[in-house]
C-alpha cells in the first residue's frame, strides 16, 4: 500500500497559441476540465501502474464527481474527507503552443486539511511508501514526514511547491524530489542549469535526507544517495513534449510505485524518468499518465 498525503484540485486547463501578458485576453483553442492537485495526481500516477493507494485529503462539499474519478482510477479515498465549509482546491492552468504553462491555485478544501485528519496508523506495514508533498500546510507535512518515519515507513517528499524545510523533516525523508527550482529554493542557489552543475549542487549540498532526486525536464534526473560521493545522471528519452502539466507528479507516483515493489532506486529513479516523459505527450495532468502496459510498450524507449 502507497500511502500519499496531499492536495486534491480541480484543473481547467486552458490551451493557447502564446500566454496572455498582463492586461491582455487571449482567446482558448481548447478547455479540458480534470482532476488535479500534487496529491490526487502523484496517487493516480502510483494506481495506473498498478500499485494499491490511498489518498489522504479534504476536498469541498462540490467533490463528489471527482472522489467518483479517483475511485475509477483505484484510489482508496476513505481518507479523502468532504469539507462543507469549502470548496475543492482549484487550479487554471494555461498552456501555450510552445508547452509553457502558467498556473494559479485556489488552495480551498486543500488549506483546511489538519494532522488531526492524519491517520494514525500512517504506515500499516514495515517499509509502506508514504508520499507527500507541499500543497497542504507545512504542520502537516511535518507531522506526515515524522509519524510515516517513527511508524517504520519509507518517506517520498516532493517539496513543490517549494518552501523552506526544518532539518528534523529533511532527516526524516528517505527520498526527496525536487525540481531543479525546488532544489535551488531549497539550498539557497541558482536554479542547475545543466546536468553538471545540478551534479555538482548535490555533492556540495549537505542535505541530511538519506538520497535525493533532482528532476530537471528534458534532461531526466540526477540521484544522489547519501552515503556515496558519487552522483547518477538518468536521461529523459526524446519526446514530442506537447504539456509537462503533471510530469514531476507522475515522475514521483511512478517511483513510489517502482520503489513499492522493491525495485532498487537508481532502477525506481529510472522507471519514474520515463513514466514521467510519457506524460508530456498529452494535455492536461492526469489525462496522459501511462498505464503499465504503455510504460513497457517498446515505442517508449
Ligand atoms: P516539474 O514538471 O515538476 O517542474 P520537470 O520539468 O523536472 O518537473 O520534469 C519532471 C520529469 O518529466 C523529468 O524528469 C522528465 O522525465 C520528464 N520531462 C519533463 N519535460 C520533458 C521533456 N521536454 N522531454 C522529456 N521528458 C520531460
Amino acid at each position: 500500500l502507497i500511502t500519499v498525503v496531499g492536495s486534491v484540485n480541480r484543473d481547467f486547463v486552458l490551451t493557447v497559441e502564446d500566454l496572455p501578458h498582463p492586461g491582455e485576453t487571449v482567446l482558448a483553442r481548447r478547455f479540458v476540465e480534470g482532476v488535479g492537485g500534487k496529491g490526487a495526481n502523484q496517487a493516480v500516477a502510483a494506481a495506473r501502474l498498478g500499485s494499491r493507494v490511498r489518498l489522504v485529503a479534504r476536498v469541498g462539499a462540490d467533490a463528489a464527481a471527482i472522489l467518483d474519478a479517483l475511485t475509477a482510477e483505484g484510489v482508496d479515498v476513505e481518507a479523502v474527507l468532504p469539507d462543507e465549509r469549502t470548496t475543492t482546491g482549484i487550479a487554471a492552468v494555461v498552456v501555450d503552443d510552445a508547452g509553457e504553462n502558467t498556473i494559479v491555485v485556489n488552495p480551498g478544501a486543500n488549506a483546511e486539511l489538519g494532522v488531526q485528519d492524519l491517520p494514525a496508523r500512517l504506515v500499516r506495514s514495515p517499509g509502506e511508501i508514504v508520499l507527500v508533498q507541499n500543497e497542504i500546510a507545512p504542520e502537516v507535512v511535518a507531522a506526515a514526514v515524522l509519524r510515516a518515519r517513527d511508524q517504520g515507513g519509507f518517506v517520498v517528499l516532493n517539496p513543490a511547491p517549494a518552501r523552506p524545510a526544518g532539518p528534523e523533516v529533511l532527516a526524516a525523508v528517505d527520498v526527496l524530489v525536487p525540481n531543479r527550482g525546488e532544489l535551488a529554493s531549497l539550498l539557497g542557489t541558482e536554479p542547475p542549469a545543466t546536468v553538471d552543475e545540478a551534479r555538482e549542487l548535490l555533492v556540495r549540498a549537505a542535505l541530511p535526507c538519506r538520497a535525493v532526486v533532482v528532476t530537471l525536464g528534458a534532461d531526466g534526473a540526477v540521484l544522489k544517495e547519501a552515503h556515496s560521493t558519487d552522483t547518477m545522471h538518468i536521461p529523459a528519452p526524446v519526446v514530442d513534449a506537447v504539456d509537462t502539466v503533471g510530469a514531476g507528479d507522475t515522475f514521483c507516483g511512478a517511483l513510489a510505485d517502482a520503489l513499492g515493489r522493491g525495485t532498487d532506486l537508481p532502477a525506481a529513479v529510472e522507471r519514474a524518468v520515463r513514466a514521467a516523459s510519457y506524460t508530456t505527450t498529452g494535455l492536461g495532468a492526469q489525462t496522459s499518465m501511462p498505464y503499465a502496459a504503455q510504460l513497457d510498450a517498446p515505442a517508449v524507449t
